[in-house]
Order: structure tokens, then sequence, then C-alpha cells
């Protein structure tokens, strides 16, 4: 195919490729770590009494609703909040106000696999750091010249949590460049490091209403940090777009976080059922990770990972699966009600014993 001159100037990518998400009904969709159980009742209350005349008018540019509800229930002020469309979103513009150095930014090899994206596309030098065997972090790794730092916490696809005193290890260490920890999976057990802002003008905290709140869809994310970080990132965002959550969203958004008691039910729940899950899987010979979170990564040992993968989707169950070194031999499986669990063993045991 002939190039054009104009395609020199181009800024291309190779996009970030989310989980699938089939149309069909009857699935079992264990691939892309969503939440089994509905959102908050009140979300769905205010949904059906919603004023649809207030479409009409552009959403607060603040969102200030929805921040005021994260800073009563996280003790913060409301300057030390940003929200976003999902913690992409967040994390997107985190890269683009923070990591703007010649320095490469340094993140982990086995990790979220859009942290490299948002390098490329906003052409920001990047280093990958070797996990260990066991899947955790070497924080020596972190204490080499950079020009900013991410990781998730718990790390995903691996479910591994790190210590607070790690973090605080690596941030201490890193006084002159900016630390991102990506809590999208931190209520599911782990312990937070958000206490850590207070005292760390450098740590940026990021969180997600996808996981623990039920609502991938509605895409709410938030970073909380030092009030000198949250004015940076405003000014980003405000000089990109300013109206870019919905004013149905921030008042979903709004209700999900006044509901606490709800919150633990469903976390707990979850927290229950993973841990069952361990039960079972290692039952079936699988070797896991100690996950903290709504997902276990897992090898099925017996059988290629892959082939598991297919049987299993041929049964309309979806996992998830990278054909990449060092993971190919794991499953990421989303943790589910019971009875989806249920039905993951039962088809787990046909494929391994089959
Ligand atoms: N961080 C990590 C580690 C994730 O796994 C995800 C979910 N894909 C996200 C951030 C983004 O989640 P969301 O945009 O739905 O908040």
């Amino acid at each position: 195919m002939s190039t054009n001159k104009w395609e020199e100037y181009v800024r291309r990518v190779v996009p970030y490729i989310p989980g699938e998400q089939p149309q069909e009904t009857d699935v079992v969709k264990l691939n892309t770590n969503e939440n089994p159980y509905p959102p908050a009742p009140s979300v769905k209350e205010l949904l059906c009494g919603f004023d649809i005349s207030k479409m009409r008018l552009y959403p607060a540019p603040d969102a200030d609703i929805l921040i005021n509800s994260i800073s009563e229930r996280y003790g913060l002020k409301s300057s030390q909040i940003f929200v976003g469309v999902g913690s992409d979103d967040v994390i997107s513009m985190a890269f683009m106000t923070f990591f703007n150095s010649d320095k490469p930014i340094l993140f982990p090899d086995i990790t979220y696999s859009f942290y490299d994206v948002w390098a490329d596309v906003y052409h920001i030098p990047y280093k990958t750091c070797p996990l260990k065997k066991d899947f955790t972090i070497n924080p020596n790794d972190y204490k080499q010249e950079n020009g900013g730092i991410i990781f998730p916490n718990p790390n995903a696809p691996t479910g591994v949590l790190e210590s607070v005193d790690m973090i605080e290890d690596i941030v201490k260490s890193n006084s002159d460049s900016i630390v991102m920890i990506d809590e999208a999976y931190i209520d599911f057990g782990g312990e937070s490091c958000l206490p850590l802002i207070n005292k760390y003008e450098n740590l940026l905290v990021i969180q997600t209403f996808s996981k623990s709140r039920s609502m991938a869809g509605m895409r709410i994310g938030f970073a909380m940090g030092s009030e000198k970080l949250i004015k940076y990132m405003n000014d980003v965002k405000f000089s990109v777009n300013s109206y870019t959550m919905n004013t149905i969203t921030q008042l979903c958004g709004t209700e999900s976080m006044k509901d606490e008691k709800y919150f633990n039910q469903t976390v707990n729940k979850i927290i229950a059922t993973r841990e069952r899950s361990k039960q079972r899987l290692s039952e079936l010979g699988f070797k896991f990770t100690d996950s903290k979170s709504n997902f276990i990564f897992a090898n099925p040992v017996t059988k290629p990972a892959r082939y598991v993968f297919e049987e299993l989707k041929k049964r309309k169950i979806y996992v998830r699966y990278w054909n990449k070194p060092i993971i190919c031999d794991y499953l990421r499986i989303s943790i589910g009600t019971d009875e989806e669990m249920d039905k993951l063993f039962t088809a787990l045991e046909e494929i391994l014993n089959g």
C-alpha cells in the first residue's frame, strides 16, 4: 500500500485491546473483571425518577456533587479529588499531566496493558521492570532515575497485593517524580495507600467505580492526591474537554458512594466466592497466585491454558487469555456469582478430566 506524505505526520498507535463483550445473554462472563451484582439500589431509584429535561443543560463541569460524595467517604478535601470517565480516563489524564520528561517512566513488565499504549500515544519514554518469579515487585527496580512510576496494587492480571510499607519506600525514594498507584482492585481485601497522600505530595492514588461498585458501564474513576497534583490535573483536563462526565453518571455515582452498607455486602460476597474458588481450583490441580482482587490468575498445569480457554468458550464461558511470554500459561478468571463459578468448575472438570 502506498503511503501519502501526510501520513508521516499521523500520530500512529497500536491501540489497547479491551476484553471481549459478547452480545449473547446466555453466557457466563468472567473475562473483564466486572462485578456480577447490580449497583446500589438507590442508583435504580434515581434512574427511574430522572427528570429528562435536565439533559438540555450541560453537566456540572467540575462534577462537584460526585466529588463531594467521594471526599466525605474518604475524609479528604474536595480539592484533593479528580474524577474522570472511568479510571482509564483518569490515568490517561494523569499520564498527560505528569509524565512529561525525557526520562523513562517505569512500570512492571507484567501489568495493565494500557500503560504502554498511553506512553506511546503521548510519546513518553518508558522502561519495564521484570516482576520476580512469584510475580511480586522488586522495589529496588524503582530506585533508578525515572520520569515517573505507575503500577496497580493489587497488580493486574496477577492479583498480587504489595504492602503499603513497600509502596511508601518507593514513594519516599522518588521525591523528584510522580508515583501513581492504580488501586482499581483495592477494595477486595487490600490495604489502600491512600493515607500516604497527606504525607507525600508526589503520590497519586487512582480508584474506580467499575469493580467494587458494579458500575463499569457508567464509567467513573477518580484520583486522590495533594491539592497541588489535583490542580495540575484539572488544568490539563479543562484544556482538553470540560464536560467529560454526563449529568446522569454524576448523580448515579453520588448515590453509590453514599451506600456504604450495600458496598460492604457486595464486596464481602465476592471475597467469599473468591476464597471458595481458590479451594476448588486447587482441587482441580490449578496453580495460582494468592489473589486479593476480584479475579484469579491461574495456570491449569495439566492442559495448556489456551486449550482450556478455547474449550470454555465453546461452552459459552468467557475468561481472559493472553498469548504473551511469561503469562501464556495462565487464565485470568473474574469472580462471578457462586452459581456462575459452579458452572465454570463443572466445565473445567469436564475439560481437564475428559
Ligand atoms: N486499571 C486496571 C489495573 C484495570 O484492570 C482496569 C480495568 N480494565 C482499569 C484500570 C480501568 O478501569 P475503568 O476505566 O473501568 O475504571
